[in-house]
This record gives C-alpha cells, sequence and structure tokens, in this order.
C-alpha cells in the first residue's frame, strides 16, 4: 500500500462489480477510505468491503439507488456523517438496455439516462458544497467511448455518455477555481459483467475492432482514476480515453 491518498475519503458508485470495485480497490491500496455504493447486490459489495480492508483502510456499504435523487443525495450525507468529508467522487454506477432507435420502449430509454446520467448530477450536486468550503475535491465521471464515438443499438448509452462527457467540461470550468477537478474517464469494452453478457459471436467481433487484440481490464480503468487522484492535478474537463487503439 503506498500512502499518497492517505486521510482521504473516496464515494464509488456501483462499487461492488466490475469497474467501481476495482476503483475503489485501487483507491484504498494508495491509502483512501471507502465508502462502497450499490443497488442490489449486497453479497458482491461485502466482498468488496472485505478486499478494501485487507488494504488497511475503512471501508462504509451504503446501499442507494443513485437513479433517484434522494437516494443519490442520502448516499453523500451518509458518507459526510460517517467519514466528516469526501474528497473523492467516482460516478461509476451504470447500466446497458441495447435495443435499436425504433425498437427502444421509452423505459429504456429513461432507465438509462437516470441510472448513467441524472445520477451523476444528483452526487455531484450533493457533494460540490463540501469540497468547496473545504478547497479540494477530484470528481471522475465514467463514460465511455461510446460515448465519443456512437454505437448501434445503443443510443440511450451513447447519449448518456456523451452527456457525461458535455457535463464533466461545464463542471471542470465551473469548479477549478474551488481547487475541484472534474474529469471522465471513458473506457473502450472492458470485461465485466455487462460486456461478458454479450453474444460470443459479437465479442469476437468487438475484439477484431481492437488494435491491441483485447478487451481492458477493470484495473487498467482503475489506475486512470487513481492517477486522476494522485499525479492528475492538472488535468480537469479531460476525456482519458483507454480502448486498445479501438478509437482514435
Ligand atoms: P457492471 O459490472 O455491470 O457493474 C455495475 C455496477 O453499477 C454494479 O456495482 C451495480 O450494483 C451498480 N449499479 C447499477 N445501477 C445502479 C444504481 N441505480 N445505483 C447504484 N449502483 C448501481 O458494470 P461495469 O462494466 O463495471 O461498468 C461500470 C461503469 O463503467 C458503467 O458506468 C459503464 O457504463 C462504464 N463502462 C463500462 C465499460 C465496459 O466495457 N464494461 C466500458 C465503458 C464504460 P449492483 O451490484 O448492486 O447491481
Amino acid at each position: 500500500m503506498s500512502d499518497e491518498l492517505s486521510g482521504q475519503v473516496a464515494v464509488v458508485t456501483g462499487a461492488s462489480r466490475g469497474i467501481g470495485r476495482a476503483c475503489a480497490i485501487e483507491l484504498a491500496k494508495h491509502g483512501a477510505n471507502i465508502v462502497v455504493n450499490y443497488t442490489s447486490n449486497a453479497d458482491a459489495a461485502e466482498g468488496c468491503k472485505k478486499a478494501i480492508e485487507a488494504e488497511g483502510v475503512k471501508a462504509l456499504i451504503v446501499q442507494a439507488n443513485v437513479s433517484k435523487s434522494e437516494q443519490a443525495q442520502q448516499l453523500i450525507a451518509t458518507a459526510e456523517e460517517q467519514f466528516g468529508k469526501v474528497d473523492i467522487l467516482v460516478n461509476n454506477a451504470g447500466i446497458n438496455r441495447d435495443r435499436t432507435v425504433q425498437r427502444m420502449a421509452v423505459k429504456e430509454w429513461q432507465e438509462v439516462i437516470e441510472t448513467d446520467l441524472s445520477s451523476m448530477f444528483y452526487c455531484t450536486n450533493a457533494v460540490v458544497t463540501g469540497m468547496r468550503d473545504r478547497g479540494y475535491g477530484r470528481i471522475i465521471n465514467m463514460s465511455s467511448i461510446i460515448g465519443q464515438m456512437g454505437n448501434l443499438g445503443q443510443s440511450n448509452y451513447a447519449a448518456a455518455k456523451a452527456g457525461m462527457i458535455a457535463f464533466t467540461k461545464s463542471t471542470a470550468k465551473e469548479l477549478a477555481r474551488f481547487n475541484i477537478t472534474v474529469n471522465a474517464v471513458c473506457p473502450g469494452f472492458v470485461a465485466t459483467d455487462m460486456v461478458q453478457a454479450l453474444d460470443d459471436k459479437i465479442k469476437e467481433t468487438l475484439i477484431s475492432q481492437i488494435p491491441i487484440g483485447r478487451f481492458g481490464t477493470p484495473e487498467e480503468v482503475a489506475a486512470t482514476v487513481r492517477f486522476l487522484c494522485t499525479e492528475g492535478s492538472f488535468y480537469t474537463g479531460a476525456q482519458m480515453s483507454l480502448n486498445g487503439g479501438q478509437y482514435m
């Protein structure tokens, strides 16, 4: 463990599995205490908590559906009550509901926009007052290559992820003067439940489009998030693209 983030507190939304879990553990390895948010998978959240505590820092599990404004506000309020502050917010929780635009149900559109895009506003809105008062903050928004290039059957997801990039740029401009940086991380395809759920043929086709010839790992994404919190102090409003060369 290194101690670069010692004494800091990070809230990671959707930290029970996949990329969020890897981010939570990576920040813990560098000394931060972690709030592990999840919505439905309590066992997975417990597993993440144990992995964090093994790094010698504190972990607190908070169940909250961050697509609901009151629950997102409650998540941040609980973090501040229990740990006294939030220094790092990783807006990572996300879902996909893939369907062509013609066939997409209003519910599928709304669920993705609310979970992937609105949750970021709810959590950021709740956390910035404390960050401004203390004169420090690192906000990282988990966007996607799909928000940069678009994709068949993902108009809802692409709109949400592109919205995250635009939100990142606007809030980066608003908050820089308070020593709060806001950055988007735009991973390509990463081997998590979200991608493993795809049909094998689709996975093969996707890998053939990636010059590096494989999916990314959650740990590679987490290293980028950690970099933004440690050495990355001159980055704000950036899109950190890591996609094996699939989109340049
Ligand atoms: P994942 O393995 O499906 O995990 C999703 C996580 O989000 C889980 O911890 C889940 O909690 C949580 N979550 C879902 N809805 C939530 C809600 N309403 N409130 C709170 N937590 C919620 O996904 P992933 O692949 O790690 O993706 C994480 C993020 O990276 C997403 O924003 C995704 O869009 C983005 N991303 C992924 C890829 C990729 O290829 N995997 C590429 C680019 C960007 P439960 O365990 O309780 O369900």
